[in-house]
């Protein structure tokens, strides 16, 4: 048989796909990239970039119209969707070229555009190409689940890949979700000026969180004025653009209709397996997910699943990291490579919400051995010179002391949490962290303080016995 004509063929050109192509030409392999519509995927057009611009612009808002908490005085921000979102198109045009065509057909790669299909284990046909590879590397994302509401197809609904392409006012907004995407939304949206109210089947927000943790986003959520209907259906929509219905039903079957004049539907993601023909390539689904093994490889040994596709964490980061693990295997031969296990994510709502490793939920749940230690940002110092003193870092260690998980609910949590990503990547204990010096005054310092707790608690009174006769001290 001749020999393949590249070395890898990437399906999906989003942030896996992307770094597995520039890493793969960079290092010298020939590889194609297949997109089907255009090169960024979500994280750049519907998803990180434009949510996290659209959220800079609603705090903002916030800390104008509450200026007084910073000895200021209060102004009205008279926020413009339209040009909030222009700015949203901006920053993402600034980020596009790093994304181009031109900058993937520069660094080598063959950049094709369209929706193909395997028609073989072997051969991936796009466009009337048919495509050989050593190896294949499914990354074609996920998209927003949109359940089956009786009416809902009837009315205008906004999801991740509609919403920022409002350019008119949205006076109230019903938002269907009360996960990450919808917490960060309905925030923004509310700080931007709109009456939101979130509906949700779960009994509270952020369910993947410790209750004691979500608990603080969301009294701040509901102190914003966001309204919450937790343990509760929508039953059906009806209505026009401007003027939504919405029949919500409780867990009583006590019904209420809301009105809204927009709806955004954040209820979960599908994986985009479908069209791709996975059967022919004797790649196995089971029930909707790509069956893969632990070092991200199909049942096809040539062609790996990375990113949201895969159907573990959908994360940026976390299809990075897969792409990461695919060109070990696939240039280097490095057949043990292995995602890693220490995944850190946030929330960017305000406080941010950011976690890695177990949490003390699941620590309970799965009957693991551990200790939980606390401590507050009231008592940093910085958080207090910040006017931020909302919110807590919790650490989760075994009974040497060895880290298992860490969580931050607060000011910056996104950017506090990579240093807990390290230590437990490092297999470290509290007291690594504890013996840290961190630069006072800054919010980081929180990370050291909570370890000091496990310290703290390590001072047994036989301990401090003899310490005091050691060195001769007075205390009581
Ligand atoms: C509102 C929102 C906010 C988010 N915020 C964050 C955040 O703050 N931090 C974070 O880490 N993550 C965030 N995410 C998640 C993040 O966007 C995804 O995890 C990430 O984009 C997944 O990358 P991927 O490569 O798997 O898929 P994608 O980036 O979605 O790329 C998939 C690509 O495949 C293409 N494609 C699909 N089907 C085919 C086909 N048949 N043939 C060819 N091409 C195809 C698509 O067009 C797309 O370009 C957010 C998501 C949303 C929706």
């Amino acid at each position: 048989m001749a020999s393949p004509e590249f070395d890898i063929v990437v399906i999906g050109g989003g942030s896996g796909g992307l770094v597995v192509a520039a890493g793969g030409s960079t290092l010298g392999a020939k590889v194609a990239l297949v997109e089907k519509h255009k090169l960024g995927g979500d994280c750049l057009w519907y998803g990180c970039v434009p949510s996290k611009t659209l959220i800079k612009s609603a705090q903002i808002a916030f800390e104008m119209r509450n200026a007084q908490r910073w000895a200021l005085t209060p102004a009205d921000p008279q926020p413009s969707l339209a040009r909030v979102m222009e700015r949203v198109r901006e920053v993402i045009a600034g980020i596009e070229p790093f994304d181009s065509p031109e900058r993937f057909r520069g660094l080598g790669v063959d950049v094709i555009f369209g929706e193909g299909r395997f028609t073989s284990p072997e051969v991936f046909e796009v466009g009337g190409r048919r495509l050989t590879a050593k190896t294949f590397v499914i990354a074609t994302g996920s998209r927003p689940a949109v359940p089956p509401i009786p009416g809902i197809e009837t009315i205008r609904y906004l999801t991740n890949e509609t919403v920022f392409d409002l350019r008119e006012p949205v006076a109230s907004l019903i938002v269907i979700g009360s996960g990450p995407i919808g917490c960060e939304l309905a925030q923004a949206f509310r700080r931007l000026g709109s009456a939101v109210t979130v509906v949700d089947i779960a009994s509270s927000a952020l369910p993947r969180e410790d209750p004691d943790m979500a608990a603080v986003v969301l009294r701040q959520l509901v102190a914003e004025g966001i309204g919450f209907h937790f343990d509760t259906t929508v039953a059906n929509v009806t209505g026009a653009a401007g003027e939504i219905a919405a029949t919500l039903r409780g867990k009583d079957g006590t019904e209420q209709v809301l009105t809204a004049s927009h709806l955004l539907v954040a209820a979960g993601r599908r994986l985009n397996t479908e069209g791709l023909d996975l059967e022919a390539a004797g790649v196995a689904l089971e029930q909707g997910r790509i069956v893969a093994d632990d070092k991200l490889r199909t049942t096809n040994p040539h062609v790996y699943v990375v990113g949201d596709v895969a159907g573990g964490y959908q994360f940026t980061h976390v299809a990075e990291h897969h792409a990461g693990i695919v060109l070990r295997h696939a240039i280097f031969k490095l057949w043990w490579a292995k995602p890693s296990k220490v995944i850190p994510w946030c929330t960017f709502t305000d406080p941010e919400l950011a976690r890695v490793g177990i949490s003390e939920t699941d620590a309970k749940q799965r009957n693991v051995a551990h200790q939980v230690y606390r401590f507050p940002f009231e008592e940093i110092d910085r958080a207090r010179t910040e006017g931020e003193t909302e919110g807590f870092a919790k650490i989760i260690t075994d009974g040497k002391g060895r880290l298992l998980g860490a969580a931050i609910v607060g000011l910056r949590a996104g950017e506090l949490i990579a240093e807990y990503g390290l230590a437990l990547t490092k297999g470290m204990h509290a007291k690594d962290i504890s013996g840290v010096i961190h630069t006072y005054p800054t919010l980081a310092s929180i990370s050291r303080r909570v370890a000091d707790q496990r310290m703290k608690e390590g001072l047994t009174p036989t301990a401090k016995t003899w310490i005091k006769r050691i060195f001769r001290l007075q205390g009581a």
